[in-house]
Formats: structure tokens, sequence, C-alpha cells
């Protein structure tokens, strides 16, 4: 196990996607536990393996709190296979150090994927929890989607990413979300 450099936005590697694991091998379950180590060892809820410049479908994600201590999550070829609603999240991300931006999500995702033994399960992240928006945004990475693309205001995420020496919002990657869009506007 290994403490591994997180890639800081403006670095190529984390617009490209990520490849498939075709075996959850020995391997595999070395990228896990660095991505584990590394995450904690910064105080992240939740990183994905191309933010340390491995380009695999892999993220971990932990949500306990001081309250209430929960068992990491490890999430191999995720698929978000239900998503519904709509909600306004104010997220960070490792590879964006102490920035935090305002961002368009779903409200609840349900996600299947594989565990760290290669063996399918499926998540209901529940409407609107810390779970629902992290599974989103480390699923993002991995097809080379980076959380400012969901801004709500692109001048304000600016003068944030600016405040943290991180390059601004690239124009190109912004996303249009019409169902993201209408469902805030009916809430
Ligand atoms: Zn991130």
């Amino acid at each position: 196990m290994a403490i591994r450099r997180v890639l800081r936005y403006g670095t190529k590697s984390l617009r490209e996607p990520s490849k498939e694991v075709h075996k959850v091998s020995k391997k595999i379950s070395d990228l896990v536990h660095d991505l584990l180590e590394t995450m904690y060892t910064n105080n992240g809820v939740g990183l994905a393996a191309p933010q340390i410049g491995e380009n695999y479908r892999v993220f971990v994600i932990d949500v306990s709190t001081n309250e209430e201590k929960l068992s990491p999550m490890v999430f191999i070829n995720p698929k978000i296979i239900k998503k519904s609603g709509a909600m306004v999240s104010n997220e960070g991300c490792l590879s964006f150090p102490e920035a935090f931006v305002e961002v368009k999500r779903y409200k609840s995702v349900t996600v299947k994927a594989l565990d760290i033994n290669g063996k399918p399960f499926v998540v209901d992240a529940g409407e609107g929890t810390l779970l629902t928006r992290a599974i989103q945004h480390e699923f993002d990475h991995l097809n080379g989607v980076l959380f400012i693309d969901h801004c709500i205001n692109k001048a304000v995420a600016n003068e944030e990413l600016a405040k943290f020496d991180l390059p601004p919002v690239e124009e190109e990657n912004l996303l249009e979300e019409p169902e993201l869009e209408a469902a805030l506007k009916n809430d």
C-alpha cells in the first residue's frame, strides 16, 4: 500500500476516459488499497483511480461521519442504472485543493458495480445524500468529466478557482443539462 500523488486540475489525463476492469486481479486490489490510503490521508470522501494517474474504472467512497462509522465502499466498473430529480450540491475535489463550487446533480441514483472481490452489488444511494452526490462525482471522473463541468454559475466558479491558483472552467467541457435545469426550476 502506498500514498499516491493526487493529480491536480489541468493535468491532461484527468480528461481521459478510463478502461473497464476485466479481472479484479492483485494489481486492481493494490490500486484499491492505494486509493483508500490516499483518500484518508487527504481527508477525502471519495477518490477515483484516474486521479492518481491510473485510468481504470474504479473509485472508492467513505461517507463516515464522527457520529457514524461506516465501511469504505469500492466500486469497480460502476453503472448508474437509475437517476431522478435534481439538486444543487456544493462540492470539492481532491484534484482541486480547497475549492468549492455549486454544481447540478441528480437527487437520487442507483448504481451497480463490482466490489473488491469481483462480486456484483447494487446500491440505492438515497435521496439527496452525500453518498448520492459522491457517486455521481466519482463516476464522472471515469469518463474524464470534472465537477466544475456541472457548475451552476461559471463566473462564480472561476472566481473560486482563481482563489486557489487553479485554471478556469473549460468552456468546451461545460455540460448542457436541460433535464436537471428543468427539474431544479420545478423544485
Ligand atoms: Zn473529484
